[in-house]
């Protein structure tokens, strides 16, 4: 399968986003053929007055996914804003897509109601799932990783795919289904949601030090005021650090010497840095030793071929469009 999917380059990636999205993005590059892109054009739907280097956030974001284990050589990397093509599909599929659609989209009801810190009511914002319909469209991708929130985006996908198709007598696109990947969810180490903004993240790029700090001083069972009182692991983060990160063995170690006040926390957090440590170890070697200009020699060769790919779909959905001229791509 041809699989395409992107991310906003809004900062630094944590362990969220490695057992969300990454995780998974590792497993398909080695089953299907897979594009992955930096999608700065979508930050800027939300950032435009943040006056963020888009342009040096994208490639931190590249160098992520690789320290993460996403391999240049199974999947193809870009940037979006460098393949004009999305921008000239966009500007199409907005002629065509009715407001509708726009406007009852449960996500952009959601975060209108709940992002009160920007000012997100322009057509960009409104549009942004034309923008993501162009970016999975142009490559015939056969389905999308995407989380729960982004259902209704590849549904308006769907839906513009099956319009084009109607309106232009021509099959010209593939309609891609969605790969929704069961996310597990970690909380952050105070036990809100994980974000840059409440400063509770462990950062991909963080050294062993500041892993052991963020855990050291997270806060535990509250009923676990001193070493002899027994606690219950189901009310406490690292407990749900372990599930996420260490093996049966420990987790259950923890379970039940937590309970009986067996262990301690320092030692219950020494073996929870260790088990996050196993995953973040083998990406700082990955992040040293790739270079800057590894990354751009990366980046020129997924857009070369990601060029290739949108332009010969451009030309063919320019055809369709403009002399109403069809080549079906079945
Ligand atoms: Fe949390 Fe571990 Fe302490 Fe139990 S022993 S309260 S799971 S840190």
């Amino acid at each position: 399968m041809r699989i395409v999917s992107g991310m906003r380059p809004t900062g630094k990636l944590h362990l969220g986003h490695y057992l969300g999205v990454l995780q998974n993005w590792v497993k398909l590059q080695n089953e299907h053929e897979c594009f992955f892109f930096v999608a700065d054009w979508h930050a800027l739907s939300t950032s435009y007055e943040d006056k963020l280097n888009l342009k040096h956030l994208s490639i931190e974001l590249v160098r992520d996914w690789i320290a993460a284990g996403i391999d240049p050589t199974k999947a193809t990397l870009f940037i979006q804003s460098a393949i004009k093509e999305h921008a000239e599909l966009y500007v199409l599929l907005n002629m065509i897509t009715p407001l509708g659609w726009l406007e009852r989209n449960p996500t952009y009801k959601d975060q209108l109601a709940q992002i009160k810190n920007k000012d997100i009511h322009t057509a960009g914002f409104l549009t942004y799932p034309v923008l993501q319909t162009a970016d999975i469209i142009l490559y015939d991708a056969e389905a999308v990783p995407i989380g729960e929130d982004q259902r209704p985006h590849l549904e308006i996908a769907r839906e513009i795919v099956r319009r084009f198709h109607h309106l232009f007598l021509c099959e010209v696109f593939t309609e891609p289904k969605e790969l929704l990947s069961p996310v597990p969810r970690l909380l952050g180490l105070d036990g809100r949601k994980m974000s840059k903004s409440y400063n509770n993240a462990i950062y991909l790029s963080d050294t062993s030090e500041e892993v052991w700090q963020k855990i050291r001083t997270a806060k535990t069972d509250p009923q676990r005021v001193k070493r002899s009182d027994p606690g219950n692991p189901e009310v406490c983060l690292i407990y749900d650090y372990h599930k996420a990160f260490s093996d049966e063995e420990i987790i259950k170690k923890v379970e039940e010497g937590c309970r009986s006040a067996a262990i301690g926390c320092v030692e219950c957090k020494k073996w929870c840095a260790a088990s996050i440590e196993k995953v973040l170890e083998p990406m700082r070697e990955r992040r040293q030793s790739v270079s800057d200009e590894d990354i751009a020699i990366i980046l020129q060769k997924g857009e070369e071929k990601a060029k290739e790919i949108a332009g010969k779909k451009m030309e063919r959905v320019n055809k369709a469009i403009f002399e109403l001229q069809c080549k079906d791509h079945t």
